[in-house]
């Protein structure tokens, strides 16, 4: 199969090209305008949009329309399917697609969680149209991006907060880069390249694995004899099957537009990584979104099952979503771009301390927002990002941000001269070195042009992550900016507030090795947070400095983050619930049947031996024996106080407390007697199996 990109990207989008062509003038100009710059949309301009789209989509084969919606916590978005079929006249019916059908939806969102924001009864909630998504049409169906809000107006979904988010650091951002001369930007936009990591296994064994169906990540399992320690995997060649897949998965989202660039094999064995280039953040928010639907459905159309959970398999690499970030404004300026010259760009040197203030005061939140239950597997466990936050600004930078922190004179700051690096064979060429080496175990890296945060989850949405980057970085830019202009001698104002703001907000900078016991003791040292569980991390969400920049900057009410707040620790409960209760169920009616009747065959052979043979020796199957009796003795022991404590147990904190440790005391026997019991009798597929074999 081999497809042309050029040919087929955004083939099944209505973009500005299809605009162009199918709207009248008027209408396609008020269109682009309302994209860049947003604005009111009037019934009329909706319902001329609305015939084009409706014509449009017919043409490609769609039948019904849907307007899609991310509502909070929900990992994959949600969307309610409606034909185009209308009251039969005289026995005929038209195709009616109308303007108030493509600005506004009202589905009953009862069913979705509202944090309190909407009782159960007052289930009222509804969709307005995103003009600046496009709409596309997918497996039949007009799709056309939304917002989610509440009956009382209050959003409901990721993408509200993250629109205002962007308009917020926009508006600073251009108050920012003005008071440095440049006046003509209108817009500063954030940019977002997520990269997705994800897992494939083949369908059949995924079918036969309940945690895998239920929990999204195996609840038992032995390690197989070869994990993720030859590194071979990284970068490997794909498999034909994975390679079959990923052509798929690719000629798919370039037709929606999206696109995907990069894909490769991932550390552990089975795992994988597909990355966009990089697009402003509500576009990267609602492709991301397609990216994981379309990883989702294509690999069950190849017979496969695409895993976006953290922590699939214990023992080897989980899953994140690296989020690539920065801000430019709309007449080029990359405001992350250190420059030749860093060490004398103080726009770009006041941007850098305005995010080490922001990261500082909002580290909290940060780590929450990039988190969901899944995530605790990664987070502090020596792998990926660890837990703290902190932020690397690689050898460049670094000697710059430690020689301001340590008062050189601004004239005498170190200036880093781009390098090259010479392989000494006289065929290859003498690469220019990156300014920054990579630090894969900081959660906060700058790698030249862009910040990358990996501590996001593979599973979630990009939202609230980049709404809270967004919201911090115009937090920071309105405060330097209220004490920067009219500056008297605005140089030397700019100046000392980068060295004070540096010196006060140095502790966040750390440019070693972040997966080191080192840097636990020295970050508890500086005080900043080491917070293990998501559970402890959510209530960063309603502390006063929280709702104090969401407020003030019109992203987020007082309600609105109580209510997430909430949302999370329900979803957590929620989640673990399952989780346990799938353990109780695999417990109770795979493994100790199965191991039961190992241990019957074992006895009956020492019998079936000892009357064949009295003077046989059978000590081999009485180790066995009396090794798989005790660990199903242990076995059952766990399960019934699994049991005894899920059932107890209500809020998020005793779901982590109690509940957790009874599922770990629980998958050990059970682990271990995976490693003695025939393998005829274990009643699912192994890690072995899993990760390997697609
Ligand atoms: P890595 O080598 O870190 O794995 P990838 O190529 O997989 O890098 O992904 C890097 C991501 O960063 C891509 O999505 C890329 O488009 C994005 N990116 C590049 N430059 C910027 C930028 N200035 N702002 C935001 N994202 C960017
Ligand atoms: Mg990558």
């Amino acid at each position: 199969m081999s497809v042309n990109v050029a040919e087929v990207f955004g083939q099944d989008v209505f973009n500005e090209a299809v605009m162009k062509e199918r709207l009248p003038e008027v209408t396609y100009k008020q269109m682009v305008k309302l994209m860049e710059e947003g604005g009111d949309v009037t019934l009329e301009l909706a319902d001329i949009v609305a015939k084009a789209m409706k014509e449009w989509a017919i043409e490609k084969g769609a039948t019904h329309y849907t307007h899609i919606f991310q509502p909070y916590i929900v990992s994959i978005g949600a969307e309610k399917h409606d034909s185009f079929a209308d009251i039969p006249k005289g026995g005929k019916i038209e195709n009616s697609f109308s303007g108030k059908d493509l600005l506004m939806g009202e589905p009953d969102a009862s069913s979705f969680p509202s944090g309190g924001l909407r009782a159960t009864c007052a289930a009222r909630g509804y969709t307005a149209w995103d003009v600046g998504s496009p709409a596309y049409v997918k497996d039949g169906i007009l799709c056309i991006p939304t917002a989610f809000c509440a009956y009382t107006g209050e959003s409901l979904d990721t993408k509200t907060p993250l629109l205002k988010a962007c308009d917020a650091v926009s508006k600073a951002g251009v108050r920012f880069v003005k008071m440095f001369g440049n006046t003509e930007a209108k817009k500063v936009r954030a940019y977002v390249g997520p990269e997705q990591e994800y897992f494939i296994v083949n369908r059949e064994k995924y079918l036969e694995r309940p945690d895998l169906i239920y929990a999204g990540r195996t609840l038992f399992g032995a390690p197989a004899p070869k994990g993720q320690e030859m590194e071979d995997q990284y970068f490997g060649p794909l498999k034909t099957k994975i390679a079959d897949f990923m052509a798929d998965v690719d000629e798919q989202l370039w037709k929606l537009g999206i696109t995907v660039k990069t894909q490769h094999n991932e550390v552990a064995p089975g795992q994988h990584e597909i990355a966009p280039i990089f697009a402003p953040a509500d576009a990267a928010l609602d492709s991301n979104f397609l990216v994981m639907d379309v990883l989702k459905s294509t690999a069950t159309k190849h017979g496969l099952a695409c895993l976006l959970h953290e922590k699939p398999f214990a023992g080897v690499n989980g899953s994140g979503k690296h989020n690539n970030w920065s801000l430019g404004t709309d007449n080029g300026v990359n405001l992350f771009k250190p420059g030749k010259e860093p060490n004398k760009n103080l726009q770009f040197l006041l941007v850098l301390a305005c995010l080490m203030e922001a990261v500082k005061k909002h580290s909290l939140l940060l780590r929450a927002a990039a988190s969901n239950t899944g995530n605790d597997h990664r987070l502090g466990a020596n792998e990926a990002p660890p837990a703290i936050i902190s932020i690397y600004m690689g050898d460049q930078l670094g000697e710059i941000v430690d020689a301001i922190v340590a008062g050189v004179p601004f004239d005498k700051l170190p200036c880093a001269t781009v390098e090259t690096l010479d392989l000494g064979v006289s065929t290859l060429p003498v690469l220019p070195k990156d300014p920054t080496d990579r630090n894969r175990t900081s959660p906060f890296a700058f790698t030249g042009n862009r910040f990358e945060f990996r501590m996001v989850a593979s599973s979630v949405s990009i939202g609230d992550a980049n709404t809270v980057m967004n919201s911090m970085m115009a937090e920071s830019f309105n405060k330097a900016c209220d004490a920067l202009e009219g500056a008297e001698d605005f140089e030397k104002a700019v100046i000392d507030y980068i060295y004070k703001t540096m010196k006060e907000n140095k502790d966040i900078v750390f440019n070693g090795n972040g997966y080191s016991d080192e840097w636990v003791e020295e970050a508890a040292k500086r005080g900043l947070p080491n917070v293990k569980s998501i559970v402890d991390a959510i209530p960063a969400y309603v502390e006063p400095s929280t709702i104090e920049m969401f407020e003030k900057l019109g992203v987020l009410s007082a309600r609105e983050l109580e209510a997430r707040k909430e949302i999370k620790l329900e979803e957590y409960a929620g989640l673990i619930n399952i989780e346990a209760r799938t353990m109780i169920d695999m417990a109770s009616k795979l493994y100790i049947p199965s191991v039961i009747a190992f241990v019957n065959s074992v006895a009956s052979s020492m019998n079936t031996v000892k009357s064949a043979y009295a003077q046989a020796d059978t000590s081999a199957q009485q180790t066995i024996l009396v090794k798989a009796s005790s660990l199903l003795a242990d076995a059952q022991k766990a399960l019934d106080e699994l049991k005894n404590v899920t059932d107890a147990a209500e809020t998020a904190k005793e779901y982590h407390d109690t509940v957790l440790p009874t599922m770990a005391a629980l998958r050990a026997p059970i682990d271990e007697l995976e490693t003695i019991v025939d393998s005829e009798y274990w009643p699912v597929p192994t890690y072995g199996e899993l990760m390997f074999e697609v």
